[in-house]
C-alpha cells in the first residue's frame, strides 16, 4: 500500500494543527495584526518581534479549523529568521498558490506545500489564507511606519480588493 499524495498532505497538516508552531509570545511585539475569517469563523493574531529588518520571533494565536490553525504554525515555520522583504515574498507566493496560480514554492519554506491540496475545496481556501493575508496586512502596516499598532483584517476585505 502507497499513500497518496493527499494522505501525506492530510498528515502533515494534521501535524500543525495538533502541535502548532510559534505558540510561545514574542518577548516584544513590533508588529501585531488580528485576522478573521467570516465564512469559516476563524481567528487569528500574529505577534512579530523584528531586530534590524529581521523577523527575530513569531507568535501565532489562531482559533478556528485545522486549516487555519495548520497554515498559521506553518507560516510561523517558514517566516522566522528571515529579512522582511522576503517575508513578504513568501507570503506573496502562498497567497498566489493559494488562489490557484502556478508559482514556484521555494524548496526551504518547510511544509507549504501540503496547502496546495486544499485549492481542491474552495470553502476551505480562505482558511488557508486567513494567517497569511494577516501577516501580509501586518508587514504593510509595519512598513509604513506604524509600529506597534494593532491592525485587523477579514478574507473578505482581501479577495474583493484583489
Ligand atoms: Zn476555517
Amino acid at each position: 500500500m502507497t499513500a497518496s499524495l493527499d494522505d501525506m498532505y492530510r498528515e502533515i497538516i494534521l501535524d500543525h494543527y495538533r502541535a502548532p508552531r510559534g505558540k510561545k509570545p514574542v518577548g516584544h511585539a513590533d508588529i501585531s495584526t488580528r485576522g478573521q475569517n467570516p465564512s469559516c469563523g476563524d481567528e487569528i493574531s500574529l505577534d512579530v518581534e523584528m531586530d534590524k529588518g529581521i523577523v527575530k520571533d513569531v507568535h501565532v494565536n489562531c482559533h478556528g479549523c485545522a486549516i487555519s490553525v495548520a497554515s498559521g504554525s506553518m507560516l510561523a515555520e517558514a517566516v522566522k529568521g528571515r529579512p522582511l522583504a522576503e517575508v513578504v515574498r513568501i507570503a506573496e507566493i502562498v497567497k498566489k498558490m493559494l488562489k490557484g496560480e502556478e508559482v514556484e514554492i521555494p524548496d526551504d519554506i518547510g511544509d507549504i506545500d501540503a496547502l496546495k491540496g486544499v485549492r481542491q475545496f474552495p470553502v476551505r481556501i480562505k482558511c488557508a489564507l486567513l494567517a497569511w493575508v494577516t501577516l501580509i496586512e501586518g508587514m504593510k502596516s509595519y512598513e509604513n511606519g506604524r509600529h506597534e499598532s494593532t491592525t485587523t483584517i477579514s478574507t473578505e476585505e482581501d479577495t474583493e480588493s484583489h
